[in-house]
């Protein structure tokens, strides 16, 4: 079997691109950053390249975020979010038209609620409950970076436009300053592709990290976050992702790709240079890689 090492070095010289400019910290992003990780059931974290090296955690937080909040509403963050596909891009205005619930927990809005639905009776408090909560799934202390925070709240006019259309829409209880603050910092979030293949892992174990041991949440909810990563995890091309590469994911903005392959591994692969549909193309390329090498493709056939 080729190693990560190996599979990582014949996708260096993959060119295709741009590196996100949506704020200045991620487009003086390195557009040759290039890491990847493993986590297996044992707990063995493989890492190649720069896996050791923070990013903003961005998009490929969702999947957590839905996660904690199904966990601290006891299931009830299912009846405020939806879980169809949109076919449309991550930050679309729009809800769906019979209820004014966002349509799933990977886009934006979904995410807004979401980190907005974990516990505590301000914005601050559920800031500490994510990072407590996405800590646990990496099995490492992780904290936000406050210019990035800065930056997203202060660029973010659509996160913005979505809360303010929830909170109008009666789904979103927080004012919308509140709820795209809690967002913003849960985007901000620095992790590396070692930690983020872990997050990925103890959502493919069924909510208990491999590394820690520790339960993070039930396997009913891993279950259905993985669900929802392996429906609309890839936004408008998690068609297109499914097909190729098999495997539940999340892509991001950072350049951050983490997967998700039920009972077999988690893994992270950070590239900033991204398609037009926000995925990191070498991510995809390593990712389309790895599925083949390990046999992870969910429909294929051995
Ligand atoms: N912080 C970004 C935003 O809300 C995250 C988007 C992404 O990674 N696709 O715009």
């Amino acid at each position: 079997m080729r190693s990560l090492d190996d599979l990582r070095a014949s996708l260096v010289s993959t060119r295709g691109g741009a590196v996100d400019d949506s704020i200045p910290q991620l487009a003086e992003a390195d557009p040759e950053l290039f890491g990847a990780a493993l986590a297996h059931p044992d707990g063995e974290v493989v890492a190649s390249g720069d896996a050791r090296h923070p990013v903003s955690i961005q998009s490929a937080v969702k999947p957590f975020l839905f996660a904690l909040a199904l966990a601290d509403t006891d299931g009830e963050a299912l009846d405020r979010v939806g879980i169809e596909p949109t076919g449309e891009a991550f930050d679309s205005i729009k809800l769906e038209s019979d209820t004014g619930r966002p349509p799933n927990p990977m886009v934006n809005a979904g995410a807004l609620l979401t980190a907005n639905l974990v516990s505590g009776d301000s914005g601050e408090a559920r800031t500490r409950r994510i990072l407590a909560g996405l800590s646990a799934f990496a099995g490492t202390d992780l904290d936000y970076d406050r210019e990035i925070s800065e930056c997203e709240q202060l660029h973010g006019d659509r996160n913005h436009a979505l809360a303010h259309l929830m909170r109008s829409e009666g789904t979103l209880d927080e004012t919308a300053d509140e709820a795209v603050a809690v967002y913003a910092r849960a985007c901000s979030v620095m992790v590396d592709a070692a930690a983020l293949a872990v997050m990925g892992a103890t959502l493919a174990f069924g909510g208990r990290n491999p590394v820690t041991g520790e339960r993070v949440v039930s396997a009913a909810v891993a279950r259905d976050v993985v669900s929802v990563m392996a429906t609309c995890g890839v936004y408008d091309g998690s068609g297109r992702w499914m097909r190729s590469v098999g495997v539940p994911a999340k892509s991001s903005v950072s350049g951050a790709i983490v997967l998700s392959a039920p009972n077999r591994l988690g893994a992270a692969v950070i590239s900033p240079p991204l398609d037009e549909l926000g995925t990191s193309v070498r991510g995809e390329a390593l990712s389309r890689a790895l599925s083949e090498e390990h046999g992870l493709h969910a429909f294929g056939y051995r």
